[in-house]
């Protein structure tokens, strides 16, 4: 069985950069957001259940869900948030398992935004948090996205704090310092990180 690392941290930390890391090192990197969007993909029976009960405006053109009228439809409707959520949340924690046990490496990267709000640690054998100061988040996040200051700042507060995500850190990469100077040192943590969890997966597997 694979071992999983569970990467996380708050918006604009830098967990897909350091997940460039891990996979420059051959490490398979399994992605939440993107195992999230699987499951509503076209013509799949999860979209096909949001269409028979939300309507037909659920789709675009192209046969894909309408992200922006699925929200909409949810946005300040408590029960059909809660609807979408026990539709789409066992069925994205089975396509997680489902693409972790199909892993063959000795051990994968999970990257998880929410992993410790949606406690999804439980899937992971460790975790490793990419950590950053709030005022490194808002100022990275916003030169990203097109500075949504109040909209990043909404977001943090919705996810867990730093210190709270850090108590559930068996491993931290701190990733404050500009990547123009930072970059060896990252380079050279994410190594010391590999052959770690290469040896606690041989262990695990023992
Ligand atoms: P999110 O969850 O918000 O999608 P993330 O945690 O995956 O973000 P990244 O996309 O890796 O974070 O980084 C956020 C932004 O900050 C990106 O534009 C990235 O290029 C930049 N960035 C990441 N690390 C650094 C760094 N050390 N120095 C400068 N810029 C960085």
């Amino acid at each position: 069985m694979t071992y999983v690392v569970g990467l996380t941290g708050g918006i604009g930390s830098g967990k897909s950069t350091i997940a460039k890391l891990f996979a420059e090192l051959g490490v398979p990197v399994i992605d939440a957001d993107i195992v999230a969007r699987q499951v509503v993909e076209k013509g799949s029976p999860l979209l096909q259940e949001i269409v028979a009960h939300f309507g037909t405006e659920m789709l675009l053109e192209n046969g894909e869900l309408n992200r922006a009228a699925l929200r909409e439809k949810v946005f300040n409707h408590e029960t059909e948030k809660q609807w979408l959520n026990q539709l789409l949340h066992p069925a994205i924690r089975t396509e997680m398992l489902n693409q972790l046990a199909q892993q063959r490496a000795p051990y994968c990267i999970f990257m998880v935004p929410l992993l410790i709000e949606n406690k999804l640690t439980a899937l992971c054998q460790r975790v490793l948090v990419v950590d950053v100061s709030e005022q490194t988040q808002l100022t990275r996040a916003s030169q990203r996205d097109n500075n949504q200051l109040a909209l990043i700042k909404n977001i943090m507060q919705s996810q867990v704090s730093r210190s709270e995500r850090l108590q559930h850190a068996d491993d931290v990469i701190n990733n404050d310092a500009d990547l123009s100077e930072s970059l060896p040192q990252l380079k050279q943590k994410v190594l010391d990180l590999h052959h770690h969890y290469l040896q606690l997966a041989e262990k695990f597997n023992d």
